[in-house]
């Protein structure tokens, strides 16, 4: 080939290369910087990050998918094959042993005296049965948590515990973290004092009568009691009557089942690294949910903002030099326990994580980056503070465990990304018959994904260590 025939080729094939960069939509070139083509990541997402369609599905060809279920496994095998259809170099499901699967069962609640009238209540995750015929019984009402603690031991014998403040509403979700042990420690606290049954006001922040459920925990060495979940509205009838004077007498019929051992998993896809695929960028979310809605918010909105991330990670036309790997994990709702699974399947590999990151707090949008890192000014960082900066996105402090699942894992000591998203109106969904893919805002789900997109990919393609010191800029 001559000089001019082979300018001519390489001039055709730039032009043919052009001509298929732009035929196929795309908007990035080989040549780009990593802020380019996170420039583009952005655009792209804000524009349709694919996140709108993944959650639409799970939630439609799925719906709820409680922890153990016959459900969580179908979620499990269709998150498989949409890692296969994206493309992922690998998808894989790991089960891990259940101690209990739960189902709920009958729950109906209604006031016996003065003023009969029915309730509206829904059982605590794990919470056991009432007697076939329920149980009836005098309230002890408590208008905050520290009420009932500092009721002595004994002083409810033969009474329904029911615990009543009401959970404050808080961009970060703040409301929810002071009133979870509620929820959690509640019942066996109530056990402890005498109490044969709990009721609690439900956690969650909205004015429709929906009851919220959630986990409880109980401890070894109480009585384990029935235990269910107030709508506001019912709480606050039961407030209004102990005012009056009067004994309530309330009872309760919960049916729920320990269904025993069963199996769950946590289902993992991987795109491999192009320079270092032994280097690891960690996002997980969770494919179980509660079995009122449809998992949509919690945390449907999570397994699409990750799935859709990597996604469009894959599509750039050059892979960044990490692997990125999603874990979608199951049974995070009784307690984390995938999050856990996972990190006892994967300790000898702990190393090889460089960074974690989960989103399990809605759809967003997110507002501010927080770090777990030795030094959260290490160069790459401050590159990706920069490119979330057009997304709206604060810096924040250097305080995160990361959320929900990838929590044991930063208790490990693997460096930390929390994404705080804007949970103003979580609560009023969360955990209850709401909970469904109608609330998905696709602008909102959107630039969730472009954060996590460009997170992702900045964090696989610049090289930061996030356990080491960062090295200073000396002037
Ligand atoms: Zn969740």
């Amino acid at each position: 080939m001559t000089p001019l025939k082979l300018r001519l080729a390489t001039i055709t094939i730039i032009h043919l290369s052009l001509f298929l960069l732009v035929s196929s939509g795309e908007v990035f070139a080989r040549a780009d910087t990593p802020e380019q083509i996170a420039a583009g990541l952005r655009q792209k997402a804000m524009t349709d990050s694919g996140a709108m369609e993944i959650v639409t599905d799970l939630t439609t060809e799925i719906g709820p998918r409680l922890a153990g279920s016959a459900a969580e496994k179908r979620a499990a095998e269709w998150a498989k094959q949409r890692f296969e259809k994206i493309g992922f170099d690998k998808a894989w499901i790991e089960p891990f042993p259940l101690e209990h699967g739960w189902v709920r069962g009958i729950e109906k609640a209604e006031i016996m005296e003065p003023s009969p009238q029915p309730l509206v209540v829904t059982a605590l995750g794990g919470s056991v049965p009432t007697p076939t015929n329920g149980i009836e019984a005098e309230i002890a009402l408590f208008r905050t948590y520290d009420e009932l603690l500092a009721a002595p031991i004994g002083s409810l014998k033969g009474k329904i515990a029911v615990v009543t403040p009401p959970m404050v509403r808080a961009q970060d979700g703040g409301g929810y973290a002071f009133a979870s042990k509620i929820r959690g420690a509640g019942p066996s606290q109530a056990a402890r004092r005498g109490a044969v049954a709990y009721l609690l006001r439900s956690l969650g922040t909205d004015g429709r009568r929906t009851p919220h459920t959630g986990a409880t925990r109980y401890a070894d060495d109480a009585p384990r009691i029935p235990a269910a979940a107030l709508t506001a509205a019912d709480a606050e009838q039961l407030e209004r009557l102990v005012a009056c004077g009067k004994p309530v007498r309330v009872k309760l019929l919960l049916t729920p089942r320990d269904l025993g051992a069963v199996t769950s998993q946590n289902v993992i896809g991987e795109i491999k690294g192009s320079e270092k695929p032994d280097e690891i960028v960690l996002l997980g979310a969770h494919l179980d949910s509660w079995d009122l809605g449809t998992g949509a918010i919690d945390d449907g909105a999570g397994v699409a903002i990750v799935m859709a991330a990597a996604k469009l990670i894959h599509d750039l036309p050059q892979r960044p030099k990490r692997t990125i790997r999603v874990v979608l994990f199951g049974s995070e709702e009784p307690g984390l326990l995938g999050g856990k699974a996972y990190l006892k399947a994967h300790t000898n590999e702990l190393d090889h994580i460089i960074v974690v990151a989960e989103p399990d707090f809605g759809q967003g949008p997110i507002y501010r980056m927080q770090t777990g890192v030795t030094d959260s000014e290490e160069p790459s960082l401050l590159r990706i503070r920069a490119a979330l900066a057009p997304l709206g996105v604060l810096p924040g402090n250097n305080e995160s465990h990361g959320s929900s699942d990838v929590e044991p894992l930063a208790e490990a000591k693997v460096p930390a990304v929390g994404f705080d998203m804007d949970g103003s109106d979580y609560f009023d969904f969360h955990h209850t018959p709401d909970d469904t893919l109608d609330k998905i805002r696709p602008e909102r789900i959107n630039q969730s994904t472009a954060v996590y997109a460009v997170f992702a990919y900045l964090a696989a393609e610049l090289g930061g260590d996030y356990r080491a010191p960062a090295p200073r800029l000396t002037k």
